[in-house]
């Protein structure tokens, strides 16, 4: 009985039973069991089939599982040897449910598994476990996106509705909007179509009645769509959508926060199931309200927050705000833009970071004063990334927060404005400098006349300070003789067009009283803005004035003497080929009046002969004049001129060559008469070719004379001659001695009187035969050193050595001309000696040039007397002849020699001291010479 009514209560439990008994191998260690019994229950739970298993070992019915559950095995067999009570959940897949399977004991060797369908504590646990997970979730929400659909899914699954709408109420609660719908999708797009309308995004107007009814507590339940949308939808549609939809309950649960609705979940149950997960949805929805208000909280920080950074950045400087120990805390975008740094970077900077040496002081101490007086003011160059500097203007005020002390201000970049300002002040500078060192006064003058400026050159101009006239009228500095024209265009330029320009000249008075001319320009800038006045400059023109008078009195005197002179002076245009100015003596000149003489071209001007002359000297004179070569553009010549009466007169005419003001080539000339001149000239020329006639008739009488002479003579010395070989008394050979001397004189004499007849009556001709100049010497030495001897001189001569040895010309007239300067210096000279020498002055072309110099220290030459020493018939003092005898013709013809040998005769001389007499020579040389020296 008791046995069957087990049986009976464990076949018809719920719960699934299985007994088991354990097999040990020879150790004891369980290594299988076998199914004793099963009921029903367990056939239904495990889907195992109670004939198939009882009797049965696990391995062989379920082999795979065995062996893999051999640790199961040792479990159940611990439990089965060992007694005790087990219990474990498990999870069977094909029925969907939860069992919690309790194992344990009845005997020995024995155990039980007790099944017991756990599955809906489980999914009660479950549901909380997901709730909790949902809340960490909500919690965690970024407040800045949440999911509205995810957090209505979960709601959907927690609560077992078949749709979900989410509403999220607006801030004034009076409309409220569908952020999220949940639920089989495809059944949803048909409602929605049905509507007519996307529930998605949709904005309600609340509906009182309805706000009424869920006015209290947290879940409002309506029984149906009507009772909930009746008031909103039109009925046959509410009845409609309840049909088709399968629509039963409608459940609405407020999202509260301190009893303000932010919104609700509006739950539709399928029909015939009811909500109950109140619970859980007053949970949630608690949870939700406190993110959403969070959220919304957060939203209005959020935007307050972009709203003082947009404020803050829109500042056109950067925002600082510094702690009292100085660390940088707070600042604006522009302050990183600005200064190049990372708000990384700027978390670590100090106000003193930013500033170096002078700067760094100034600065710490404007940040001191703020923190004592509540303001401070600064300027300074702020280092930023990178090492440049921006030269930055800050403010900054004193700011007590929460007991302490903070530092905030704005700072501007002024870097530019500055640069602005040094500019502007450069060019102030400038214009100051330029303004007062232009030899201009620049004045402003208003329409009434009354000045408002004047540039402070007018100190040193005129002698007024730069502000003394400002205020008085610009006629007060007027002569009074000039006011009246000056005010007339004063009006003038006033009522004139904007612009004009008027120039004026009036006497200006100066500080000490005395009066400048000046040249005023002036301008009508009343309508510039700037100016808003008369602009006037003018400078003093007293000298320029004062050169022009004298100019006009110069040029006036000028023309007076040009009018007035006896000459001719003229201005002919060479570029226009005409007469610009003749003066009026013209008609003393040539007849003709001014006017005519100005039409005359300048061939009607001249004799064909003359035109040739003056056409060469115009060529001449203007290449040189255009090519500047600097050769003086100015000429004398003698031209023909015809007269009016046809005759032809003689003019001198003076040009000078030049450019006139146009540009233009004229000269500038004067003509004289020298038709006087020309005739004097000419009867000289007729006097002096008559004098020449007869004095080369005379010299021709002379040598033709002497020539004579010395025919008889020769015969009378020849005839002494042999009558000196005769036998002849004492007396008789003294007398012939006499006369032989007497006659040698006489022969001498005659010579040099042929010789200079000769030279005078230009017969005297040079032969061209070789010289050697030491022959030459040797014999002209050789003639007077007899006399020397006897006169105890010393007689020396010097031949340079680079003298060609063989050259050609007259030995004979060398010799003659070396003879009289060595006998002179012999005949001059009573003690001393007589020095002789040669040097060459050049060679050139196979002529060498030689310079004799003959050199005594005799009586010497007044310096008087040097000029005539050398022509014909001059004795120094006459009384020489009767002294040292002789003609006074040696030096004449020495010197008509020399020039005929191409070279100069001269003398230096000093009485008492000796005179040393020179002469050249050009000799030719032969070609062997010339190449031996070259090598
Ligand atoms: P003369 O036949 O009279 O010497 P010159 O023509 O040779 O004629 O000389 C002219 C004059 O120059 C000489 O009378 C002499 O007074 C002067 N005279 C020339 N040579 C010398 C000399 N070496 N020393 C001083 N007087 C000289």
């Amino acid at each position: 009985m008791h046995n069957d009514f087990f049986k009976h209560m464990i076949d018809g439990s719920s719960a699934g039973y299985a007994c088991h008994r354990i097999i040990c191998d020879e150790k004891g260690i369980a290594n299988d069991y076998v199914f004793i019994e099963v009921n029903s229950a367990y056939e239904t739970i495990t889907g195992l089939i109670r004939s198939d298993i009882v009797g049965k070992k696990v391995s062989d019915v379920m082999p795979v599982i065995s062996k893999c559950e051999s640790e199961d095995i040792q479990f159940y067999g611990d439990i089965a040897i060992n007694g005790g009570k087990r219990e474990f959940e498990h999870y069977f897949e094909t029925l969907q449910r939860w069992y919690k399977v309790s194992v344990y004991s009845p005997q020995k060797y024995y155990f039980v598994k007790q099944y017991i369908d756990i599955t809906k504590e489980k999914g009660q646990l479950s549901e909380m476990e997901r709730l909790v997970e949902i809340s960490e979730e909500l919690l965690q929400i970024n407040e800045q996106n949440i999911d509205y659909q995810k957090v209505l899914d979960d709601f959907l699954n927690i609560c077992g509705a078949k749709y979900a709408v989410f509403n999220l109420f607006g801030d004034s609660g009076e409309n409220f909007t569908s952020v999220a719908i949940s639920g089989d999708k495809g059944i949803l797009k048909k409602a929605q179509e049905m509507l007519g309308f996307k529930l998605e995004n949709k904005s309600w107007e609340q509906d009182p009645v309805r706000l009424d009814k869920i006015k209290s507590g947290t879940i409002t339940r309506f029984h149906s769509l009507k009772e909930l949308a009746g008031y909103s939808l039109p009925l046959p549609l509410i009845a409609l959508l309840e049909r088709t939809f399968n629509i039963g309950e409608i459940v609405l649960i407020k999202i509260l926060k301190n009893n303000i609705m932010l919104g609700d979940f509006t739950l539709i149950m399928e029909r015939g199931k009811g909500f109950d997960k109140d619970t859980v949805a007053e949970l949630f929805t608690r949870q939700l309200g406190m993110v959403i208000s969070r959220k919304r909280a957060e939203d209005v920080l959020h935007q307050e927050k972009l709203f003082t950074e947009a404020l803050l950045d829109s500042i056109p400087g950067y925002l600082y705000v510094y702690d009292e120990s100085g660390r940088l805390i707070r600042w604006n975008k522009k302050h990183e833009e600005m200064t190049g740094y990372t708000a990384e970077e700027l978390s670590q900077m100090t106000l003193a970071k930013w500033f170096e040496g002078e700067d760094a002081t100034r600065v710490a101490a404007a940040a001191e004063e703020v923190f004592r007086t509540g303001y401070g003011e600064v300027e300074a160059d702020l280092r930023i990334k990178g090492g440049n500097k921006l030269h930055v203007l800050s403010n900054g005020v004193r700011l007590n927060i929460a007991g302490k002390s903070y530092f905030t201000g704005v700072g501007l970049d002024i870097t530019q404005q500055r640069k602005d300002e040094e500019e502007l002040r450069k060019i102030e500078a400038k214009q100051k400098t330029m303004i007062s060192n232009i030899s201009d006064v620049i004045t402003i003058v208003d329409k009434d006349g009354i000045i408002q400026y004047k540039s402070p050159n007018i100190q040193k101009l005129f002698g007024w300070n730069q502000d003394e006239l400002v205020g008085l009228s610009y006629l007060d500095t007027a002569h009074l003789e000039d006011k009246d024209h000056l005010q007339r265009e004063f009006n003038e330029l006033i009522f004139s067009d904007d612009r004009t320009v008027i120039n004026t000249e009036y006497r200006y008075k100066n500080k000490n009283g005395s009066y400048s001319v000046v040249e005023l320009t002036a301008i009508n800038l009343l309508r510039n803005p700037d100016v808003n006045g008369i602009l006037a400059n003018y400078h003093d023109i007293t000298d320029r004035k004062r050169a022009n008078e004298a100019l006009k009195t110069s040029e006036e005197k000028y023309r007076l003497i040009t009018e007035n002179a006896s000459d001719v002076i003229w201005v002919l245009n060479l570029s226009k080929n005409k007469y610009t100015y003749i003066s009026p003596s013209i008609l003393h000149l040539r007849g003709l009046t001014v006017e005519e003489a100005m039409n005359e071209s300048l061939e009607d001007s001249l004799t064909p002969e003359s035109l040739v002359v003056v056409r060469d000297a115009i060529a001449i004179n203007m290449h040189n004049i255009i090519n500047n070569t600097g050769a003086y553009s100015y000429f004398i010549s003698e031209i023909q001129q015809p007269y009016k009466n046809g005759d032809f007169i003689w003019v001198e005419v003076s040009v000078k060559y030049s450019y006139n003001a146009d540009g233009d080539i004229e000269c500038v000339g004067v003509s004289r008469n020298i038709e006087e001149r020309k005739k004097a000239e000419a009867a000289l020329l007729f006097a002096k070719n008559k004098a020449e006639a007869a004095s080369s008739a005379k010299s021709q009488f002379l040598a033709n004379m002497s020539h004579e002479i010395r025919t008889p003579m020769n015969g009378f010395m020849g005839m002494m001659q042999l009558l000196e070989i005769t036998p002849l008394t004492e007396e008789q050979k003294e007398y012939i001695r006499i006369s032989k001397t007497s006659s040698n004189i006489l022969l001498a004499v005659i010579n040099d009187i042929l010789d200079y007849s000769k030279i005078e009556a230009e017969m005297m001709e040079l032969e061209k035969t070789s010289i050697h100049i030491s022959e030459v010497l040797h014999d002209a030495v050789g003639l007077s050193l007899l006399s020397a001897t006897k006169k105890g001189l010393i007689v020396g001569s010097f031949i340079e050595e680079d003298i060609p040895i063989k050259l050609i010309g007259d030995p004979f007239r060398l010799r003659q001309v070396l003879s009289n300067l060595i006998g002179n210096a012999v005949k001059y000279t009573n003690r001393g000696r007589i020095d002789i020498s040669v040097r060459k002055v050049s060679l050139l072309n196979k002529r060498v040039k030689l310079e004799f110099e003959v050199k005594d220290t005799g009586i010497g030459i007044p310096p008087d007397k040097i000029d005539i020493l050398f022509k014909s018939f001059n004795q120094v003092d006459n009384s020489n002849t009767r002294k040292y005898g002789g003609t006074g013709l040696g030096l004449a013809i020495s010197r008509r020699l020399v020039e005929l040998m191409e070279g100069e005769i001269w003398v230096y001389s000093r009485e008492g001291e000796g005179s040393s007499f020179y002469f050249t020579c050009v000799l030719e040389t032969d070609d062997f010479f010339e190449v031996r020296r070259r090598i």
